[in-house]
């Protein structure tokens, strides 16, 4: 009986409670992996969902933003053709007629090859600059402050009280006012005449002559290159005249033409170019 026991609780018989222990314990923690493992995916997973919905969200933020961007160009490129009509309009009516028809027109791909917003709005963008450097040759608005007293035309001589012809105009200013060239150009002629008192007289591309009278002192030289804007002399009272004032004419192959258009578009063109 005792050996019976004793082979009962013989060595392979009492290993089976330890093998059966650590495989318990190897299923505990292989299962507790498990766990883990699948809670790992279940959190990765959320967060490929956040990710998708984060992207999803960014995207229609971009298109968005394309729409506006696309909406913004569009507005600028009209707003740039209206202002290169009206600059077009404003260049016939000063008999530049053709310089629009040789810087021509830009389309909006009818007719011809589609031109993307930013390629028109680039080609406007030149073209108006183009306008703008023949612009820079015309004579524009007035060569200084003041008001006009006297217009183009026929009108009473101040002296002789006599019907006579008034080859420019008379603006009125303080004494010493800065008087500015009305265009880019040359000053061919300058000096002092009886009539016309200190004078300055500017030859401009396109035809143009400009003549500034009655100064009481011109700063520029003979064949002087002068800027538009550029200051040539000062507001004076010398040769025939009534008081402070600057007789100005413009020529226009050799004939005086009447500056008052020019100096209306010279107000149009600051508008234009706000
Ligand atoms: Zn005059």
């Amino acid at each position: 009986m005792s050996t019976e026991r004793g082979k009962l609780f013989s060595w392979p018989w009492l290993l089976f409670p330890v093998v059966t222990a650590f495989l318990t314990a190897v299923v505990i923690i292989l299962l507790w992996h498990n766990y883990q493992l699948n809670k790992k995916i279940v959190s990765l997973e959320q967060q490929i969902i956040a990710l998708e919905l984060r992207e999803r969200e960014l995207q229609s933020q971009i298109d968005q933003l394309e729409k506006e961007k696309q909406e913004l160009l569009q507005n600028a490129v009209g707003l740039l053709r209206q202002k290169s009509t009206l600059m077009r309009k404003l260049m016939r009516e000063l008999g530049l007629s053709r310089y629009v028809r040789r810087l021509g027109k830009v389309t909006k791909g009818q007719g011809g090859p589609y031109l993307a917003p930013t390629e028109q709005y680039k080609l406007l963008l030149e073209r108006m600059d183009k306008y703008l450097k023949v612009m820079k040759h015309v004579p524009l608005g007035k060569p200084c402050r003041g008001y006009i007293s006297s217009y183009y035309g026929f009108r009473k001589d101040p002296f002789t009280k006599k019907r006579a012809f008034h080859a420019g105009i008379d603006i009125v200013g303080p004494y010493g006012e800065p008087v500015r060239a009305t265009a880019d150009g040359i000053v061919y002629r300058l000096g002092y005449q009886r009539g016309l008192g200190r004078y300055v007289k500017i030859r401009h591309k396109h035809g143009y002559i400009t003549v500034y009278g009655h100064l009481c002192k011109y700063i520029v030289r003979r064949g002087e290159r002068v800027k538009q804007g550029q200051i040539i002399g000062y507001l004076g009272n010398t040769g025939r005249s009534t008081g402070p004032h600057v007789h100005y004419e413009i020529r226009y192959w050799g004939r005086p033409i009447n500056p008052l258009k020019y100096i209306r578009a010279g107000r149009k063109l600051a508008h234009l170019t706000q």
